[in-house]
C-alpha cells in the first residue's frame, strides 16, 4: 500500500487524495496490479534474429526514405509496407544521458543505469543503456558504439551503448 493511502486512511478512514492540478478528489486503489505485455512481432521480427546475430537493425521505407528506430514494418508517412532493413554500423554521438537513480519497481533490482540518446551515422537516434564504468567520463557529443549484450539477471538479449 502507498504510504499517501496508508496516511489517507489514517486521517479519513478512506483512500482518498487530492488530485494535485485539478484537486478533484482520487480512490487510490489498494490493489497492485502486475502486468505482463505480449505483442505480435512477425513484421518485425528480422530484428530479433538480427539481435541474436549481434546486430541491431533499423528500417528504411523504399518509398519516402524515412528511417524508423525501433525499427517499424509500416510506414506511418506514406501508409507503405515496402520496407528495407539495414543493420546500424554502432557508431553514433551522444546527445543526452542521464542516471536512473530512483527506478520503476520492474526495474528495482538492477544497479543504477544510465539511459542515453544518440544521434546514428545512419540517421536515426537511438535510446538505450549507456555502459560506462564511471559517469564522470561522460562529455557532451562522446562517441558511443551500440552494441548486443545480456542484460542480467535476465539473460535476454538486447542493446546499449558503450563509449568508443
Ligand atoms: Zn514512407
Amino acid at each position: 500500500m502507498s504510504d499517501l493511502a496508508k496516511k489517507s486512511i489514517k486521517e479519513k478512514g478512506l483512500p482518498l487524495i487530492e488530485e494535485p492540478k485539478t484537486k478533484l478528489p482520487l480512490y487510490i486503489s489498494l490493489r497492485e496490479l502486475s502486468l505482463r505485455y505480449h505483442f505480435g512481432t512477425a513484421k518485425i521480427q528480422t530484428f530479433f534474429e538480427g539481435l541474436k546475430e549481434g546486430k541491431v537493425y533499423m528500417t528504411r521505407c523504399r518509398k519516402c526514405d524515412e528511417k524508423f528506430f525501433p525499427p517499424q514494418a509500416d510506414c506511418p508517412k506514406c501508409l507503405e509496407s515496402d520496407m528495407e532493413w539495414i543493420p546500424l554500423s554502432g557508431e553514433g554521438e551522444l546527445l543526452t544521458c542521464t542516471m536512473i537513480t530512483v527506478k520503476p519497481s520492474t526495474f528495482a533490482h538492477y544497479d543504477n543505469y544510465i539511459v542515453g540518446i544518440a544521434q546514428m551515422k545512419e540517421g536515426v537516434r537511438v535510446l538505450a543503456w549507456l555502459q560506462i564504468d564511471d559517469p564522470r567520463k561522460i562529455k557532451p557529443k562522446m562517441k558511443v558504439r551500440l552494441t548486443t549484450v545480456r542484460r542480467e539477471p535476465e539473460h535476454f538479449i538486447t542493446y546499449e551503448f558503450a563509449p568508443m
